[in-house]
């Protein structure tokens, strides 16, 4: 069990407006400071543009920060349907080589602009007003996601919430969802690995595997060079991190924990501690970067 580690917690999943967060990577830094945190790391969905930033933070407030990116990708060749599951692999950097990641995200970034203005044709065929410029303008980090959408349907009064705009429209099957164009969990793993970095599989609670499904994607994914799995997470029930901390130790992946803090687009969830539900020992960071460690040693 995940226990102990002299008071010294971390956060290892968050977001700042370099993709679909509130914060500045630097106001980031310093909120996980007067959190009380000792180290965390920047995870932006396919960009590490906020890195910098974040580690210049970090040096100035004492808070380690960790260069990291959550790279999105499809299991479709793996036989699943992609409009039910999705899944979202974590790198983290102990070194400088995340530079070495940006023209490859850079390509995934365009793919994934393509796909806003085919959402919106989608919603503007379904008779609903809303258009590319006010979706941008609510993304000034530049990456534009579902996020900002539908939070432009609710600010124009086509729902209640942003949850209820992925329900309605933009989620997984429904009308105006666009599958995205991404790479596979190999390609995912490899263009971590390639850059020096240590590769973990996000959320496993919110792939939408049936249960049963994920010790043996887990082997496929290890097989192709996964370390860890973020086994704490802050919408995990108890049951759920029990059982996901036992199949780590079964499949000899580490765990890691993060609470995929948005700032105020996910106001529920804090940074550190999720819904409440969340300690994570800075113990699981030195772990990981034994995992690192290792590597260079096998090069
Ligand atoms: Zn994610
Ligand atoms: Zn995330």
């Amino acid at each position: 069990m995940i226990t102990e580690d002299n008071g010294k917690y971390i956060d290892l999943h968050t977001h700042s407006m370099a993709s679909d967060g509130s914060m500045t990577p630097a106001e980031l830094v310093r909120h996980a400071f007067q959190s009380g945190l000792a180290a965390m790391a920047l995870t932006d969905h396919d960009t590490v543009a906020g890195v910098e930033e974040a580690l210049e933070e970090g040096a100035r407030t004492g808070v380690e920060v960790i260069a990291g990116v959550e790279i999105s990708v499809s299991l479709s060749e793996w036989g699943f349907n992609p409009d039910e599951i999705e899944m979202h692999l974590l790198g983290y950097f102990f070194t400088d080589g995340y530079r070495s990641l940006q023209p490859v995200l850079e390509d995934l970034r365009r793919r994934r602009e393509q796909r806003n203005p085919k959402i919106i044709e989608k919603l503007n065929g379904m008779g609903i007003d809303i258009t590319m410029e006010e979706v941008a303008a609510k993304a000034p980090g530049g990456v534009v996601g579902r996020g900002h959408i539908a939070r432009v349907l609710m600010e124009k009064g086509y729902t209640a919430s942003v949850e209820e705009g992925f329900a309605k429209y933009l989620g997984t099957g429904k009308p105006a969802y666009v599958s995205k164009d991404k790479l596979t969990p190999e390609q995912g793993i490899a263009v971590i690995l390639e850059a020096g970095g240590v590769p973990v599989l996000a959320h496993p609670v919110l792939l939408g595997l049936e249960r049963g499904q994920l010790p043996a994607v887990l082997e496929r994914l290890k097989k192709a060079g996964l370390k860890g799995i973020e086994a704490l997470y802050s919408e995990n029930t108890p049951e759920q991190t029990r059982e996901l901390l036992e199949v780590a130790e079964k499949t000899g992946l580490k765990v890691t924990g993060g609470s995929d803090f948005h700032g105020i687009f996910k106001p529920e969830i804090k940074i550190g501690t999720g819904r409440g539900n969340l300690k994570i020992p800075y113990r699981l960071l030195e772990e990981l970067k034994d995992m690192q460690v290792m590597k260079k040693k096998y090069r």
